[in-house]
């Protein structure tokens, strides 16, 4: 048997830039080619990847998150020719999520045409369908638990069964059950490691906190913002938020591009993609689907004109709930609202995601009351908060339990750990020491997975 190894050009112990080469003497597949936002700066580039693209036998794309798929488009101009694998949704939402990065960072990384020349070349599959992927290595997704669409990768490669989880969340959330397993063991577990010693809270618990202050912030006629990750948590929240009777009253506003990415969610609500619980829930509340719900408003159905909807939205006397871009404040229509509606005290702003240091996010996070606006319209402009910060715990991200509940039950042998912070990785190996030995792995370094 050869040895088969992995190469990752990110995502090692950082969150950013996910793309791992797995191969063996004759094969060559890669796991994920996504991109590294960095606060304030141009996003980076996996080091590496170009020199393999022409060899690849296959990519496969294990969830549409940026940091998962945002350099995917580049392999084609780096002259590889052959087929991407994903998941319908995954699909549905890169094409977005890539042209909206078209958007913000131009043509630095890919073009236009690159786009649609990846996006000819997709090929979807269901979770827990075998397909092949170069000869004598099949693959197969497997639900992650994490956003639409979002796949764990096993690969069974001549008979050793490699497992990739991408991100995963062994939560129950609104929309799903927690990550699932192979049916199989595995011999190798290659997995994320992004929350090490950080508690995540049960769903629920954050859940009944959300909904009782946006009712008592919105009854006194104040405003509630929710900044928000455009896929994944503002489903999560409007989903949460909708499914409570006791807000059927409340205008809850949707702004930005989550707007689209609930149009997309909208298309997969059956249990091929999302949890049994969930569709009851949508059934127990008479819904179709959550979106759909009276009190849930797209600001641009205001007016077409979005800023003087902003405008009229901030100088109602009606308490409403604002769910806008972006999650960690870095640009978006939250811009605007916090400028609008940031001096009054009685309005209140609600954290639901992770702020990456250097974010506008992370700084008021932290305790910042003055920072600046606009920055990405070249008009920056510094202002005062005087609105209340709250925070809600969400992850979209195993918890430590259940990260060493995948290292017990997967099987695995040899176990790696990805995409998460040094501390944290430490922290994780320290935890799992009786069950597993979790090892690290080194940037641009080919690492034996079988045959160590
Ligand atoms: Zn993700
Ligand atoms: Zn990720």
């Amino acid at each position: 048997m050869n040895d088969i190894n992995i190469t990752a050009y990110g995502a090692t112990d950082f969150v950013g830039r996910s793309s791992f080469l797995i191969n063996d003497r004759d094969h060559k597949i890669l796991l994920d080619c996504g991109l590294e936002l960095v606060p304030k700066q141009k996003s980076r580039a996996p080091v590496g990847v170009h020199d393999v693209a022409r060899e690849l036998d296959s990519v496969l794309i294990s969830h549409a998150h940026i940091d998962h798929s945002g350099y995917t488009p580049r392999l084609s101009k780096e002259g590889y020719k052959g087929n991407y694998y994903m998941t319908q949704p995954t699909k549905d939402i890169v094409y977005r999520l890539w042209l909206d990065h078209l958007k913000i960072e131009g043509r630095r990384h890919w073009s236009e045409s690159d786009l649609d020349n990846v996006f000819h070349k997709i090929k979807t599959h269901d979770y827990n369908k075998k397909f092949k992927v170069a000869d004598g290595i099949t693959a197969e997704f497997i639900n992650a638990g994490h956003i639409l669409g979002a796949a764990q990768i096993l690969l069974d490669w001549e008979g050793q069964l490699i497992l990739y989880t991408g991100d995963i969340n062994d939560r129950v959330t609104p929309m799903y059950d927690g990550y699932e397993l192979p049916s199989e063991k595995v011999d190798v577990l290659i997995t994320e490691s992004t929350n090490g010693d950080r508690y995540v809270p049960e769903r629920k618990k954050i859940d009944v906190g959300l909904r009782l202050l946006a009712k008592q912030i919105t009854e006194k006629g104040n405003k509630m913002l929710l900044p928000s990750f455009a896929v994944g948590r503002s489903q999560e929240i409007l989903i949460t938020l909708a499914l409570d009777n006791d807000l059927d009253n409340v205008p809850i506003y949707v702004d930005g591009m989550i707007n689209t990415m609930n149009t997309i969610t909208e298309h997969y609500l059956s249990d091929k993609w999302v949890s049994r619980g969930f569709l009851e829930n949508l059934n127990d509340a008479g819904l179709n689907n959550p979106f759909e719900k009276q009190n849930i408003i797209p600001v641009k159905s205001i007016s077409e004109k979005t800023h003087q909807a902003r405008k009229y939205l901030a100088g109602s006397k009606e308490g409403s709930i604002i769910v806008t871009t972006s999650g960690m404040i870095e640009g978006g229509p939250i811009h605007t609202y916090l400028d609008l509606l940031g001096a009054n005290e009685n309005n209140v702003m609600g954290f639901s995601g992770y702020q990456v240091a250097g974010t506008t996010g992370r700084k008021i996070f932290d305790g910042a009351t003055n920072v600046r606006l606009f920055e990405d319209y070249g008009k920056p402009r510094d202002i005062d908060l005087a609105l209340k910060i709250m925070k809600f715990p969400y992850s979209g991200h195993s918890s430590v339990d259940g990260l060493k509940q995948i290292m017990i039950d997967s099987g695995a042998k040899n176990i790696f750990l990805v995409h998460g912070d040094k501390r944290n990785q430490k922290y994780i190996q320290e935890y799992v020491k009786d069950v597993a030995k979790p090892r690290l792995i080194n940037e641009n370094t080919p690492t034996r997975l079988i045959g160590v």
